[in-house]
């Protein structure tokens, strides 16, 4: 029988390794995502990228403790994402957002907590733009260093945060971010960003590295993409792993989502072959175009007038 495939990993500046392949949740209905979990685990996915708002964390708890008591793997082999909640981000509410979470799923401790987007509503509202406040950066951020430091989050992020707002968090931490997860593919690669994060030692996640072609409000097509079918031809895999090769080639981890076993096989066949430099040079030429550009946290009245703004430009 074929064993589990090895994945390579990236180190983040805690001196943690983040696997290079993590497996996305978001979308991941209860009632598939548990057997998702056991399959992906059992052929060899060691991150498993949850957050609260995806409202499945108590299947994936029940699936891992499945897998602790049958012996597959123990906690410690385990990489372990969530993300914070937009309604959970005054300062007091963040130690009973990161509680509940590890409750669901039956946990000690995670291996990363991430403010899911820079933005604030209060608690109990709903998200949209005019209930948007901006963050109080240090305020909510010293939170989070609360949680590093009793080791229940044993690195601390953030996820869509522009180049300018990493900027502004990295001038008041004391514990700096070990992670920015965001959109990241073929399509929409992000350089600066790519670049800022490099040289401040904080690790880029790359999340719908796919484009995620399943949600219809967000018009990608990573997949059909003429380079990425082009270069899939040309080394004999299909476009979902030249588009996650990439990702890990241009030097960042990947959070494919899938909930089917032959996809979570191929998604995670991408550490045996590469996408040689004569053609990954061509990928510098494909339209950029950002899909998840955030019109939900955006109205007159709101905190963010544009998308422009909330991007800091980066649209
Ligand atoms: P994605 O991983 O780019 O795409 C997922 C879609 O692609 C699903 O419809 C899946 O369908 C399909 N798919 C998976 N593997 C495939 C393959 N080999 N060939 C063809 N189709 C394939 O999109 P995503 O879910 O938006 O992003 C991935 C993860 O990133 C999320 O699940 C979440 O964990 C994270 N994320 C984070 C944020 C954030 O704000 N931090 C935002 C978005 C996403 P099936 O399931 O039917 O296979």
């Amino acid at each position: 029988m074929e064993g589990p495939i090895q994945p390579l990993f990236f180190s983040l500046n805690t001196g943690a390794q983040i696997p290079a392949v993590g497996l996305g949740t978001w979308q991941a209905d209860p009632g598939v995502v548990a057997d998702a979990i056991i399959e992906a685990v059992k052929l060899g996915y060691r991150h498993i990228d949850c957050a609260r708002i995806y409202r499945n964390e108590k299947e994936i708890g029940q699936a891992l403790r499945k897998l602790f008591d049958d012996g597959t793997v123990k906690r410690d082999d385990l990489f372990i994402t969530s993300k914070i909640w937009c309604s959970d981000l005054a300062p007091e509410d963040v130690p009973g957002a990161l509680q509940s979470s590890l409750d669901d799923l039956q946990l000690d401790y995670l291996d990363l907590y991430l403010i899911h987007w820079p933005c604030r509503v209060k608690r109990g509202s709903s998200i949209n733009g005019e209930n948007a406040l901006a963050l109080d950066l240090a305020a909510t951020w010293r939170a989070m260093e609360g949680l590093f430091d009793v080791g229940k989050a044993r690195a601390i992020g953030v996820s869509n945060f522009s180049s300018k707002k990493l900027e502004d968090l990295l001038t008041v931490v004391r514990v700096p971010p070990a992670v920015n997860q965001v959109e990241c593919h073929p399509t929409w690669q992000q350089p600066k960003l790519h670049a800022l994060c490099q040289a401040r030692k904080v690790h880029l996640s790359g999340y719908s590295p796919l484009g995620s072609p399943g949600t219809g409000w967000m018009k990608g097509s990573v997949l059909d993409d003429p380079t990425v079918r082009m270069v899939a031809e040309k080394v004999g895999k299909s476009s979902a792993q030249v588009a996650l090769r990439w990702g890990l080639q241009f030097g960042h981890s990947v959070l494919p989502k899938t909930t089917n076993a032959s996809r979570l096989k191929e998604n995670l066949d991408v550490f045996s072959w590469s996408i040689p430099d004569d053609l990954l040079t061509r990928f510098d030429n494909i339209k950029q175009e950002r899909l998840l550009r955030a019109e939900f946290l955006v109205s007159k009245n709101g905190a963010f007038k544009s998308v422009e703004e909330f991007w800091d430009g980066e649209i």
